[in-house]
């Protein structure tokens, strides 16, 4: 094929004319079948993002044998909380106590403490996910209490638009958010914000992480 190692290359040299510094390239494989994600891999993609937890566990079976680096993206399901504790090394959509306190009871003894991002609500959508910016603090505390969890940092998704500015002051909402945080005394080193249609402006405003599907993938039907 090659297409997926060219669209590997694009969105890598995109990222590098931006970032003055190193940027975690996540490359989000939902719907995307296990043999594209093993083509990233031999490519020299290690890092994945899924947003489905049981197309997420059949594809990790068939893929047992690469050392790749999961992150879960998607809404966390109080019901999905066990599955992703255990299969998952990130997870950057932890909104509510509840459901920190889950994947905190559920992390196995034996694997490292579970990564996590907060997610924020930073385009103050009704019905989108992630805590108000008002809450975050208050969250970040109780995720940083929490025993198998390790906090690391702040994730967003801004509602699509094509604003370069409006794109900007939501990343930077969201960056500001994390410097407050890192203020009162959070050791916060990660903002997991970026996808396809607007990780170049993510990176100016400094995430460290970015999450980015169809432009190495293609679109998804
Ligand atoms: C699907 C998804 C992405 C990737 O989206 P693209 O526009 O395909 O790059 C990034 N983050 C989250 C949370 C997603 O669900």
């Amino acid at each position: 094929m090659g297409s997926i190692l060219s669209g590997l290359q694009a969105v890598q040299s995109r990222i590098g004319k931006v970032a003055d510094r190193p940027v975690t390239l996540i490359a989000v494989s939902k719907t995307c079948p296990a043999e594209a994600i093993r083509e990233a891999f031999v490519a020299g993609q290690r890092v994945f993002g899924e947003s489905y937890v049981s197309e997420a566990l059949e594809k990790m079976k068939d893929l047992s044998d690469l050392g790749i680096e999961w992150h879960f993206i998607g809404p966390v399901q109080g019901n999905k909380t066990r599955a992703i504790a255990e299969n998952f090394s990130w997870v950057h959509g932890v909104d509510r106590e509840k459901i920190a306190r889950r994947l905190s009871d559920a992390r196995p003894g034996n694997l490292p403490p579970l990564q996590v991002c907060i997610q924020v609500n930073v385009s103050g959508e009704e019905s989108k996910s992630g805590v108000e910016p008002s809450g975050v603090a208050s969250l970040a505390k109780y995720v940083s209490a929490l025993p198998r969890l390790r906090l690391r940092g702040l994730m967003a998704i801004p509602e699509p638009s094509e604003d370069p500015s409006l794109q900007r002051s939501r990343f930077a909402q969201l960056r500001k958010l994390k410097e407050d945080l890192c203020g009162q005394g959070f050791p916060l080193d990660t903002l997991s914000m970026g996808m396809s249609g607007d990780f170049e402006n993510a990176i100016l405003e400094g995430a460290t992480m970015v999450r980015i599907g169809s432009a190495i993938f293609g679109n998804r039907k």
